[in-house]
């Protein structure tokens, strides 16, 4: 058998072949996001309005870190952006887009950030966790796991991104569920995408009217400019 891999399955074979080829490769999530992950999608659904205010939190987290990058570095790509944040609405497909002209993420930034829960996953922290969203859910943000809140009102999320540094652009793609696929996305603009794709019970979120109301209750002092479907907020 020397010199020669063996594969047990032609997933497995499949697996290899994608992470060799920069194809899709699927990740499975850590053990304490996907702990994590339940929580949020079976314990804080309803509270689903948190998620618009995370993910437009990390959005202004984002363009704040390409405003401090920009004041060193000599070379930007897509410099010519202005710092700013669009949601899309489609109300007929269902889904909920937040754009921004930030830092953007490498492949590994994305696998890193969003594959894993940033702060320790120890046991003690998910059962502070969970004490902490059942007496307020808005707590969670505090936790550093904002983002996870998408798959709340999102049957799927996806994440499509591009590195301030000009690397190439990937998309993230997962169900909440167990596990995620990285590609490659040739063709991205600087900054990060995130596409929810609503559960058949969260179709509220593709209305102009809900999402405004939940800016102005939560995120009215980001400090960028916040547009919805094209019209500043
Ligand atoms: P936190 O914001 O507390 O760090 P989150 O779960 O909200 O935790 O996000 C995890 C990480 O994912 C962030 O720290 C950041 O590195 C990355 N991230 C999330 N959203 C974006 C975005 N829009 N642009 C760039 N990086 C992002
Ligand atoms: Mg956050």
């Amino acid at each position: 058998m020397a010199g020669k891999t063996v594969f047990s399955s032609h997933n497995e074979m499949q697996r290899m072949r994608n992470s060799m080829t920069a194809e899709k490769a699927t990740y499975e999530f850590k053990a304490e996001t996907k702990k994590l992950l339940d929580i949020v999608i079976n314990s804080l659904y309803t509270e689903r309005d948190v998620f618009v205010r995370e993910l437009i939190s990390n959005a202004a987290d984002a363009l704040e870190k390409m405003r401090h990058e920009s004041l060193t570095k000599t070379e930007v790509f897509d410099d010519h952006l202005p710092l700013e944040i669009a949601i899309d609405i489609d109300e007929e497909n269902k889904t909920l887009t937040v754009t921004d002209t930030g830092i953007g993420m490498s492949r590994s930034e994305l696998e890193d950030n969003l594959g894993t829960i940033a702060h320790s996953g120890s046991n003690t922290y998910l059962a502070e966790l969970v004490e902490a969203a059942k007496k307020d859910v808005n707590l969670i943000g505090q936790f550093g796991v904002g983002f996870y809140s998408a798959f709340m009102a999102g049957k799927t999320v996806r994440v499509q991104t591009r590195s301030w540094d000009k690397s190439e652009g990937h998309e993230w793609v997962s169900d909440g569920t167990g596990s995620f696929t990285i590609s490659e996305m040739p063709g991205l603009h600087r900054g990060t995408k995130i596409i929810v794709e609503l559960k058949d019970d969260a179709g509220d979120y593709a209305q102009k009217w809900k999402i405004e109301s939940i800016i102005k209750q939560y995120s009215a002092f980001v400090p960028f400019p916040i547009k919805i479907d094209a019209d500043t907020v």
